[in-house]
């Protein structure tokens, strides 16, 4: 028995047509769990429609009023994050810790959403002139569209819809057809925390739905999190249609090790990071550049805790066997991710640890593939060339770290990067002279906070606003200037054609 999960229009669910459908696979098991509706031209206008008219309301209530549901959304999520972690895991095979933490960092950007009163203020300068004032504001632009990708079913989603909501737009969010629920279970926590039909659409699909989106003339904006070659169609087609657009690429991240760093330290880090959400993560370190003579040391204390790791069924329940790293997403995600391994074989890399031969605690046909390791990668290999997103880590080694700055700043991408050293003044010279939009000094994984904005540079970012914080909030909005005279009645009056000046 597979369910039917359906799109979210007008507060409820929407089955849509029943011939476009794909189907969704639990990734521990690999086996169909569920088949997800595919929008086409019906269900688009239908969502959009619905999305359109619920966002005038909406639009005008008070700031207050929406900050209220903010909170109440937020306390239901807090209370039940439990239950959208398992769906998590079910669908994209992350272990449910992992799964707890994805919720956890979504919930901080619903916490930062609550402060809308405060973010929202605008400006105020009295007496520009006699009698004079100006004043900003920001208004929600209307519609906005999500268009999220399949590794953080439930965070990605969060860093955009509840500051777009707080703002006063509708979402219509499109989530990926590989883990669809979660985009059904928040759509159901909006409806009990008391927010009205339509301003929380979901929309699920293929590119059909994300062209229609893309195309749709009452749709404001786009926010987009993907793979780079997605990112770049979506932002060009989106722009032409005059929206505004900001689309999250790919990624390669960067470790740099230098000689003085605490290399246990540098070690659990690689680990951590190259490993966790089996390297499907948009900030996960995919290379590490061992600098001057730590490559040797560094690469046997990588290889030794990769021993270490469980890799197997996360959810956490009813058996728990303690695993730290779940399967890929899908079969042919995890032979692609497997075919790096031979390929990078192929090119003449070192394999230390081969996670092909893994012995996975879970059901045979899962889609597993062990943390794999490869030492002496050089930047013409495809294993560094190519975003890989699965539990790959390649070790450069370079002389110096000018060698190791150089190499990171003509990586095609620019997502985020790690410095590891003890040296104070080599961590503020990478911070300056790094070409990436997220840095972290002995973190490994330096996503902001919510109140600061995500996004990278060159090909992990198009469109220059970035996610959650300050810019998101300028994002969901457009500004207006407004310009008043009270005339002073006693001396107001006579005619002036002369350009208007300060006076
Ligand atoms: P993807 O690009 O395949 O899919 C993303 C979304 O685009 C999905 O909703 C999908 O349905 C849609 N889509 C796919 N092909 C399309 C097409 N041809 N036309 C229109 N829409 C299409 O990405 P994915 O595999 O789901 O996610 C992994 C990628 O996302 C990785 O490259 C990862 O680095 C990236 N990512 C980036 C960030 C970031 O912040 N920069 C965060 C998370 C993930």
């Amino acid at each position: 028995m597979t369910t039917l999960i359906s799109h979210w229009i007008d507060g409820q669910a929407h089955p849509g047509t029943p011939e476009r459908v794909g189907d969704v696979t639990n990734p521990a098991t690999g086996r169909v769990t569920g088949q997800v509706a595919f929008a086409g031209p019906d269900e688009i206008e239908a969502a959009v429609a619905s999305a359109k008219k619920a966002s005038l309301d909406w639009g005008r209530t008070s700031v207050s009023a929406r900050a209220q549901v903010v909170f109440r959304f937020r306390e239901l999520l807090n209370s039940r994050k439990d239950e959208l972690a398992r769906i998590i895991t079910s669908e994209h095979g992350k272990v449910h810790s992992d799964a707890l933490g994805e919720v956890a960092r979504g919930q901080e950007v619903v916490e930062f959403a609550c402060g809308i009163p405060h973010l929202l203020k605008g400006g105020n300068s009295p007496q520009v002139s006699t009698g004079v004032d100006v004043k900003s504001i920001r208004q929600p632009l209307g519609v906005v569209g999500i268009i999220s990708p399949f590794n953080f079913p439930a965070m990605v989603p969060m860093w955009f819809f509840p500051v777009a909501i707080a703002a006063g737009n509708a979402v219509v969010l499109k989530p990926s057809e590989k883990d669809p629920s979660a985009a059904n279970w928040m759509a159901a926590l909006w409806r009990e925390a008391g927010l009205p039909d339509g301003v929380f659409t979901v929309l699920h699909g293929d590119k059909v739905a994300v062209d229609g989106l893309l195309d749709h003339p009452d749709v404001a904006s786009i926010s987009f999190v993907g793979s780079t070659p997605i990112a770049e169609y979506v932002y060009e087609r989106a722009s032409r249609a005059g929206k505004r657009v900001q689309a999250l690429g790919g990624a390669k991240n960067h470790m740099v090790v230098l000689p003085d760093a605490d290399l246990d330290l540098a070690a659990d880090a690689a680990v951590s990071a190259g490993y966790g959400s089996a390297g499907e993560r948009c900030m996960a370190i995919s290379v590490v550049v061992a600098v001057g003579d730590t490559g040797d040391e560094l690469v046997a204390k990588i290889a030794e805790r990769t021993g270490t790791l469980v890799i197997g069924d996360g959810a956490d329940a009813p058996q728990d066997i303690g695993a730290d790293m779940g399967p890929l997403v899908t079969k042919v995600h995890r032979d692609k991710v497997a075919s790096y391994v031979d390929a990078g074989a192929a090119e003449g890399a070192t394999l230390v640890v081969d996670g092909r031969a893994v012995d996975a605690k879970g059901e045979a046909d899962g889609f597993w593939l062990g943390p794999t390791l490869f030492d002496h990668v050089t930047p013409e290999m495809s294993i560094y060339t190519d975003e890989i997103f699965g539990p790959v880590l390649s070790v450069v080694r370079a002389e110096t770290y000018a060698e190791a700055l150089d190499l990171i700043n003509a990586n095609k991408y620019g997502n985020g990067t790690a410095i590891f050293t003890s040296n104070g003044g080599a961590a503020r010279a990478f911070e300056t002279d790094v070409q990436v939009g997220m840095i972290g000094v002995n973190v490994p994984i330096p996503v902001p906070m919510a109140y600061y904005s995500f996004g990278g540079w060159k090909a992990s970012l198009f469109g220059d606003t970035h996610a959650h914080g300050a810019e998101g909030v300028h994002f969901f909005t457009r500004g207006k200037v407004v310009t008043t005279r009270w005339p002073d009645p006693a001396t107001a009056g006579g005619l002036e054609l002369a350009f208007p000046k300060n006076s």
